[in-house]
């Protein structure tokens, strides 16, 4: 409002001092003319100097200007003083970031929409082997070229970490688990940490269980056929039958458990992906089917549909172990009263093996934990009926290896459906792969 108010004062004056020149001359319009012409060339020159000084502002003082343009250099200087004020503040959180980022024990990389890397803290620098400032504005995929990594980064999921195997120093294999974390537009943040620790107690742990179990199966078989010897004496004792009886049921349940943890270890010591050959799977479905009609007490009704005539690429003795682990549970959890349907078909997502059982369910609650190891819902009843708690956790395993999933679907009471689902590239035409097979 002042300003206003001095614009029109100065006007007036000009005005004022064009009616004084143009009085004695006789015209008033040219004294008008002389005034404005006089007060527009001032307003011009302090123009120029504002704009001189807008650009030169960083060494120059700040021109002293009455009215108006005072007013406006005025605001100018408080605008910057903000300015500078917020980019300080700015500048100082950007080096408590990148100190921060640079303490911690984990290294982070930032990756633009193109994958490119824009910025690391040190330790990543160290995990990664990344040099400053040549790495910077390189694809991330051009340094770390791990097959495992490339797949993770183009696949877009990024759940879970990956763990890669990043070569060896001094004699000690070195683990690195990569994370990679979507944010802004398009942008990731890459999360490396040395897990080298945690994979050798690992394979330590796995390498125990493996010799545990091989050191064990001698005795038992040892014991096993005692046993059995024990049993078949004419002279032994009647009061002994019974309690030998359950001494060879439990031999065997140990037996069997020692097996499947052999199983297990020999699974997760293998490389995934691993190479087979095309298995039948209607042939198999029906082997299956066989082994279930063959067992003392089974489910009144065993259905095979078999929709489609496409073969299973893979390893035919892990694939039958992962498919007679889930028949043999559906034909241990179902009544002999009720039914299981094996059920193999094709479709754009890939290959499916469902098995459909009409037995006891499973509680929603206890599903997202049916594959861990020795896992069971009811253990005294899964003990009655021989069960390991191993099964599933093989099931696991056997469609990792071949890129497979498991989807349970249950309802306590009424059944469960337990489908393994193959990727496409698993799959195999038939009649071509059993010419190739033969
Ligand atoms: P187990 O050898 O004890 O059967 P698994 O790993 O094969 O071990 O199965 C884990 C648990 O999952 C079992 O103890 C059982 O409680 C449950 N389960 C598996 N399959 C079925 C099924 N078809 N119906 C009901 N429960 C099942």
């Amino acid at each position: 409002m002042i300003v206003v108010w001095s614009i029109a004062l100065r006007l007036g004056v000009a005005a004022l001092a064009g009616l004084l020149i143009g009085w004695p001359l006789g015209s008033v319009l040219a004294g008008l003319a002389i005034a404005f012409g006089v007060y527009l060339c001032w307003q011009l020159a302090a123009l120029l100097r504002v704009e001189w000084w807008v650009r030169h502002r960083s060494f120059a003082d700040a021109p002293d200007l009455p009215g108006a343009w005072g007013e406006v250099v005025t605001q100018i200087v408080r605008l910057h003083r903000r300015k500078r004020f917020h980019k300080q503040r700015f500048v100082q959180l950007f080096r408590q970031i990148q100190r921060s980022t640079g303490a911690l024990p984990d290294g982070v990389v930032i990756l633009d929409e193109q994958r490119e890397i824009m910025w690391f803290n040190r330790m990543a620098g160290q995990l990664l082997s990344l040099r400053r400032p040549d790495d910077l504005g390189l694809r991330i995929d051009n340094l770390v070229r791990q097959p495992q990594f490339v797949q993770y980064l183009d696949g877009g999921q990024y759940i879970n970490p990956v763990a890669l195997h990043a070569g060896s120093r001094a004699g000690v294999d070195r683990y690195l688990s990569l994370q990679l974390v979507p944010y802004g537009e398009g942008q990731l943040l890459l999360l490396v940490r040395d897990i080298s620790r945690q994979m050798r107690l690992e394979i330590m742990r796995k390498d125990f269980v493996a010799n545990a179990s091989h050191e064990l199966r001698s005795p038992l078989t040892v014991i096993c056929g005692y046993l059995e010897t024990l049993g078949g004496d004419p002279l032994l004792d009647p009061d002994l039958a019974g309690p030998l009886a359950e001494m060879r049921r439990q031999a065997e349940r140990m037996t069997t458990i020692i097996a499947d943890l052999l199983e297990l270890s020999r699974l997760e010591a293998q490389d995934a992906g691993a190479a087979g050959e095309a298995v039948d799977v209607a042939a198999l479905l029906a082997m299956l089917r066989k082994d279930v009609l063959a067992r003392q007490q089974h489910p009144a009704e065993v259905r095979v549909k078999v929709e489609s005539p496409q073969w299973l690429f893979g390893s035919e003795s892990e694939i039958h172990s992962a498919f007679s682990n889930l028949v043999d549970n559906a034909a241990k959890y179902t009544p002999v009263q009720g039914s299981l349907e094996m059920r193999w078909w094709t479709d754009g997502a890939g290959g499916h093996f469902a098995v459909t059982d009409t037995g006891i369910g499973i509680q929603p609650d206890h599903i997202p934990r049916l594959t861990e190891r020795f896992y069971r819902v009811d253990a005294g009843r899964a003990r009655g009926t021989g069960g390991s708690g191993l099964g599933l956790a093989i099931v696991k395993h056997v469609l990792q290896q071949h890129d497979g999933e498991l989807s349970i679907e249950s309802t306590p009471g009424k059944g469960s459906t337990f489908t393994c689902h193959f990727p496409s590239s698993r799959l195999r035409d038939g009649g071509n792969q059993a010419r190739e097979a033969g």
